[in-house]
């Protein structure tokens, strides 16, 4: 009998797989592609929740919050151990943990480019970083902005690796012993810090870089001056924000930019200046990440920028949770591997309450029949958010808290009283 439910699963993943031509997450499988077919049948016990998860053939972070593998991780592990997808790509993204800072490494081909280097404490663990890489010399340097936690570690970095190419800065500076030690090493290198001209294009390997900011030429505030750079590899992007704020975000789409991306390098290590709602649609990303460090002073990532990503259905990583995040891409799909295997915390679902209605007397010649599919509260097996108004299976991993909850006995009635299904347990 189950044997018979999962090879009818099998089909069904089979037949879907055409469809699934977007990017894809598969933090479970290895660098090696070791994945065996015993494993991915396991996956997909778990997936449905045939098997319980028994903590050795998989990590934490491949599994929800209830121990069972998510379906998309189950199909993509059976992707990768049937052979139809080899996760090699020519083009990779490290989201380095530098803690409470940021410190990103692409590279495609033979070419990289190291968007900021992290605090000063940080120079001496991105340059082995690189190092461990078994680069010598990076193609470009970007320095986003001038706060210390994004440009504080090149000094270090600039005095063990050459840049071959360019070093990007923005025009503003900032007066710390930090910036200028930065741009005294740009200087022993022969380099000056050259201002990306807005709406430019050049290349990575076989990458093409678009400059979207800074756009705000007179901004008062350093991390609106951050660069901002799209990079394209054949279908994926990635856009890379620095710590530009909602006003920068705005510019960039009053400038047509096409803002929409797989990856998106969260703005401001998560906090509630960045990652508009109005951004968010325009960048429609699948996938984020957020370079913060574990109970910072600044309380980042906010819990509604969280919570906003959360809406959006985006798969979110941290490398305060997660460590260092790497991301390969092949051109067509994406695949994440992260050094901790802490799971997600899904964001407290809509800290914002309702505003509270106000008590109207209900007109007289108003008829008072019921909806025809009254929800029944309390009890059912279709769990509601009543700020959202999507729905979820019991066991979904982002359940709303207790307050925002409302049952369904029937998926049905969910529909009916105009609730949508969760994208991720897909009820
Ligand atoms: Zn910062
Ligand atoms: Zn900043």
């Amino acid at each position: 009998m189950k044997k018979q439910l999962l090879m009818i699963l099998c089909a069904i993943l089979f037949l879907s797989f055409a469809a699934t031509a977007n990017a894809v997450q598969i933090g479970d499988v290895n660098l090696n592609n070791e994945i065996t077919t015993a494993d991915a049948r396991l996956a997909l016990r778990q997936s449905v929740g045939l098997e319980s998860f028994d903590g050795d053939a998989f990590s934490a972070a491949d599994t929800n919050a209830d121990g069972l593998v998510t379906t998309s991780d189950a199909r993509m592990i059976l992707r990768v151990s049937v052979g139809l997808q080899r996760f090699e790509g020519d083009f990779s993204v490290d989201f380095i943990d530098v803690g409470q800072a940021k410190s990103i490494l692409v590279q495609c081909g033979n070419e990289s480019m190291l968007i900021d280097a992290g605090n000063v404490a940080d120079g001496d663990a991105v340059s082995n970083f690189l190092k461990a890489k078994g680069l010598t010399s990076l193609t470009y340097a970007v320095c986003t902005h001038a706060h210390e936690d994004h440009v504080g570690g090149f000094a270090d970095v600039l005095d063990g690796f050459t840049v071959t190419k360019t070093v990007f800065a923005p025009e503003a500076t900032a007066d710390t012993a930090c910036y200028r030690n930065f741009l005294s090493e740009c200087e022993e290198q022969g380099k000056t810090p050259v201002v990306p001209a807005l709406g430019s294009t050049f290349s990575l390997g076989e990458s093409t870089v678009q400059v979207y900011g800074p756009v705000l030429t007179d901004a008062d505030d350093l991390n609106d001056t951050s660069i901002v750079l799209k990079i394209t590899y054949r279908d994926t992007d990635f856009l890379f924000t620095g710590d530009a704020q909602t006003p920068s975000e705005h510019a960039m789409i009053d400038n047509g930019y096409d803002l929409s991306t797989d990856v998106l390098d969260v703005g401001h290590h998560g906090s509630s200046s960045s990652t508009s709602y109005v951004f968010l649609r325009e960048v429609m990303p699948e996938f984020a990440v957020i370079s913060c460090g574990a109970d910072n002073e600044y309380g980042h990532p906010n819990e509604d920028v969280l919570s906003r990503l959360h809406d959006a259905d985006v798969n979110t990583y941290r490398t305060d949770l997660q460590g260092n995040i790497k991301v390969i891409s092949n051109g067509k799909a994406l695949a994440f591997y992260t050094d901790k295997n802490e799971p997600l915390a899904p964001p407290a679902d809509d800290p914002i309450t309702p505003p509270e209605e106000k008590p109207t007397d209900p007109p007289a010649e108003t008829p008072t029949d019921p909806p025809a599919n009254e929800p029944n509260i309390g009890t059912g097996e279709y769990v509601g958010n009543i700020n959202t108004k999507k729905f979820h299976l019991p066991t979904c991993s982002s359940l709303p808290k207790e307050e925002n909850r409302i049952y369904f006995a029937t998926r049905d009635t969910a529909i009916a009283n105009e609730y949508t299904p969760c994208n991720r347990c897909k009820p």
